[in-house]
């Protein structure tokens, strides 16, 4: 049986200002879900062409907005894994001690910067090591 089950929201990505609409069949479980692009309601600097994606998918390697978040959430994460936090609900908040701020630069394609605080230098070492095995050296600086 085939069901479609169109579903729309709207997402402000925290890695920048874009704000747009996306539609997803919610009859698909997560993992085999694409979120298509259908509406921009603001582009920001670093990605004025975002209406060129309109009816692309989030998931396709073109959109590099949606990339840099992905980008971000995954670095932060092995960054806590790195530092051995739990996996639990704190994960976040005890992730902030040893996190002063991330920011993406001005460069293109934008750096994904991390810097830490307290981290001793063989730890920021792993954690620029295990972020270049996942994406490939030059998109995340630990520092
Ligand atoms: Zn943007």
């Amino acid at each position: 049986m085939f069901m479609v089950r169109l579903c729309r929201n709207r997402w402000k990505p925290d890695t920048c200002t874009c704000d747009l609409e996306f539609e997803f069949d919610a009859d698909l479980d997560g993992a085999s879900r694409t979120h298509r692009i259908v509406n921009v309601y603001n582009a920001c600097p670093a990605h004025t062409n975002l209406s060129s994606y309109i009816s692309q998918t989030l998931e396709g390697t073109v959109v590099p907005f949606h990339q840099e978040n992905q980008r971000k959430n995954y670095s932060l994460d092995e960054m806590a894994t790195r530092l051995g936090l739990a996996n639990d609900e704190n994960r976040w908040t005890n992730l902030q001690q040893y996190l002063s701020r991330w920011y993406f630069d001005t460069a293109s394609p934008r750096v994904l910067h991390i810097v830490t605080k307290g981290l001793t230098s063989t730890q920021k070492s792993q954690i620029q090591t295990a972020v270049n095995t996942r994406f490939g050296a030059g998109k995340i600086v630990v520092e």
